[in-house]
């Protein structure tokens, strides 16, 4: 496979582009090399309390060039997806940063948790003061047949040096043991994300990469869509997934050297 023949690229961004506040090593010159190029590229994140300016603006402030258009966050997907499903309706929102006001935009009404008798429809995203009582409220909402979505099921966002915090995943998963239902993921390895990237693009599956370093949401979800997938993991890493990736790095400066080489 050509890397150097694809059209667009879509990047994940934590544990990717990014752990914590680092950029991760020959992010900037593999992005600029392929800005050189003329390719498209995408920032594709499962990212539950960030809307597209704030990262933007967080690369650029790391030296990576972005636009807005140029990420895409599952937050962004949240609010129509509730609307297509239950129409306008009564969320109880366990999320933080810019969760609350997605969903007003989309003109939904956001429940405070002493009235979760209220919602119709519980909406989890990553939240640093998830407790007891919201996942009492959370569990018992849904098991009370309210609807039950979530951003994401990302076990872990990475931080520096192997650090990391708690996902939304686990916020998620902690809901759906105490309610006994599954939650409908909005974000990645949803197929509804992947098709949204590939419009912003203006790409056909084939002529774009998927890259990213989760193998259950970024390699799963770029192979469902019909994407070239790129995993980027430690030579150490085990691929213990059942989703396999077209190629796999140990790094971005092993891609660079990859389109180098087509060159020669
Ligand atoms: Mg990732």
């Amino acid at each position: 496979m050509r890397l150097g023949e694809l059209r667009g690229f879509v990047f994940d961004l934590d544990g990717c582009i990014w752990a914590g506040s680092v950029l991760l090593p020959g992010v900037k010159e593999f992005l600029a090399c392929l800005r050189q190029r003329g390719k498209r590229l995408l920032f594709l994140t499962n990212n539950s309390r960030e809307l597209p300016e704030s990262l933007a603006t967080r690369l650029n402030r790391l030296g990576v060039e972005a636009s807005s258009r140029e990420v895409l966050t599952a937050l962004e997907l949240l609010g129509k997806a509730i609307s297509q499903r239950f129409g306008r309706t009564d969320v109880l929102a366990v999320g933080a940063g810019a969760m609350g006001q997605v969903l007003e935009a989309e003109g939904h009404r956001v429940v405070p948790v002493e009235r979760w008798k209220e919602a119709r429809v519980v909406a989890v995203g990553n939240d640093p003061t998830f407790d007891y009582v919201k996942l009492k409220a959370a569990a018992q909402a849904v098991a009370r047949g309210a609807g039950f979505v979530t951003v994401n099921l990302d076990p872990r966002l990475p931080l520096e040096e192997g650090e990391f915090d708690p996902g939304a995943g686990a916020i998620a998963e902690a809901v759906a043991v105490a309610s006994g239902v599954r939650p409908l993921v909005i974000g990645k390895p949803n197929p509804v994300i992947f098709k949204a990237a590939l419009e912003r693009l203006g790409c056909e599956p084939h002529e774009a990469a998927m890259v990213g370093d989760s193998l259950n949401t970024d390699i799963r979800g770029g192979a469902e869509a019909g994407m070239v997938t790129v995993w980027l993991a430690a030579a150490d890493a085990k691929a213990d997934s059942a989703f396999h990736p077209r190629l796999r790095v140990a790094s971005f400066p092993e891609l660079l050297a990859r389109l180098d080489d087509e060159l020669r």
